[in-house]
């Protein structure tokens, strides 16, 4: 579990408000749940053979004796709000909800064990243009942040429920005669999950996978007609994607499409989206049935790409108050004023003194661009001092009441 300095929050908040700004963009709505549910939640949705459930989870005992557990990941949840609080009877939805995660992987990059997912869930929607939909609002989002060139769009179709089984069988009679070649992991899965196997990331592996059954030939003919249509969509939208028959997801609840969005940039864990169709789940959960789909993405993996390919940076302040001499409360009092008449603009005051060359080197250590000097011997004549901190440019002394026209009319030209 990590904290998060200073020198990363920026690119969180950058990242913060540019999802905002996006779901705003396309109506959904904000749900935020607890990050604790009961235990039993998480093994009937996610399934009880899956790696959250078997081996993930925080899961302890309160108070009351009941078992609960934190948070793996937000769809559970929000489909038990969602039935809880009569959302999803006979009505459509378009939620979404961004917050900590919790999972007691092996922690290394790009895996931790409380980590940040923003997802979005929509819910009495059946038809391909809102998977669409939501595969585009998640490239929009790359766009944005101008990471679409590295990433891809991976798709394909789990079918129906009775499409897995088939699969699964299929599976079971290919790798059964070949089960010496596995390794420990997909044996095991072998009677628990064997779609799983498709999934694992062990390269020995590789070459028995290949030769594989394919879901494709599985599937019923309206999963067809819904992938077909998807396709169709996307192609029309403009947005790359490769059918990857391989990928299956690692959690029970999905039919039909799943998708991932990956990268190359982040070494192993290069998924920073995951999403679906999940059409059974709300009446597994005890609701009416309810066709839904929805993506999570994993916003630490997403920082690290803005990271690595930023030469931003970070100021923390725009505009430095320094008082020169006993000022008393008179820079106090302009850095007030400063903030009531020149909003947006973020202003850091001189705190516990010092000569001027010391606060100087404050001022140019706190990002900003301009330092507003109030002298104890100019105070009487009501002057301040502009000195411009990045630029070459000379110190100008004005009336104090001139200045607050003029750090605006500068931030405005210099296009802060
Ligand atoms: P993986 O195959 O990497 O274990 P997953 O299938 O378990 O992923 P999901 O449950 O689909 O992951 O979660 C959606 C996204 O959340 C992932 O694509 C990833 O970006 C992010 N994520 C999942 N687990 C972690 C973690 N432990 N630390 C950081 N990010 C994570
Ligand atoms: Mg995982």
């Amino acid at each position: 579990m990590n904290d998060c300095l200073p020198e990363a929050s920026p690119y969180w908040q950058q990242l913060e408000t540019l999802i905002r700004q996006l779901v705003a963009g396309y109506g959904y709505s904000e749900i935020r749940m607890p990050v604790v549910e009961k235990t039993p939640l998480f093994a009937r949705s996610i399934g009880q053979v899956t790696d959250i459930v078997e081996k993930e989870m925080y899961t302890f005992t309160d108070r009351n004796e009941e078992s609960l557990s934190l948070r793996p990941e937000g769809t559970a949840s929000c489909v038990r709000a969602g039935i809880e609080h009569g959302l999803l009877y006979n009505q459509e939805q378009r939620l979404w909800y961004m917050g900590p995660m919790f999972r007691h992987e092996r922690p290394q990059k790009g895996r931790y064990r409380q980590f940040h997912q923003m997802g979005a869930e929509t819910f009495g929607l059946a038809g391909p243009d809102v998977d669409a939909e939501l595969i585009l609002m998640t490239a929009r989002l790359w766009r944005q942040l101008e990471i679409g060139d590295e990433v891809e769009l991976q798709l394909n179709s789990l079918g129906s429920p009775e499409t897995r089984v088939a699969y699964r069988q299929a599976l079971v009679d290919y790798f059964m005669p070949h089960a010496d070649q596995l390794d420990e992991d997909s044996r095991r899965r072998l009677d628990t999950n064997p779609l799983r196997i498709l999934d694992s990331k062990n390269p020995d592996l590789d070459a028995l996978i290949e030769g594989a059954p394919r879901l494709a030939d599985y599937l019923d003919d309206e999963s067809r007609e819904h992938f077909d249509g998807l396709c169709t969509l996307l192609d029309a939208a403009g947005i790359h994607y490769r059918v990857n028959p391989r990928l299956v997801r690692g959690l029970d609840y999905y039919n039909r499409t799943v998708f991932e969005w990956v990268t190359e940039s982040l070494g192993a864990q290069g998924t920073i989206c995951a999403g679906g169709r999940y059409d059974g789940l709300v009446e597994q959960l005890g609701g009416k049935a309810t066709p839904a789909c929805g993506f999570a993405m994993g916003l630490e993996r997403i920082v690290a790409l803005l990271e690595a390919r930023s030469d931003q940076e970070f100021a923390a302040a725009d505009v430095y108050v320094i008082g020169v001499g006993d000022t008393g409360a008179a820079a106090l009092n302009l850095a007030e004023q400063l903030r009531d008449r020149c909003p947006g603009i973020r202003v850091r005051l001189n705190c516990g003194g010092g000569n001027f060359k010391k606060q100087f080197k404050r001022a140019d250590k706190s990002g900003a661009r301009v330092a507003v000097i109030l002298a104890a011997s100019e105070l009487e004549r009501d002057e301040v001092s502009i000195k411009y901190l990045r630029e070459a440019r000379d110190q100008v002394t004005v009336p104090g009441r001139t200045i607050y026209d003029l750090i605006n009319q500068y931030f405005l030209e210099s296009g802060n």
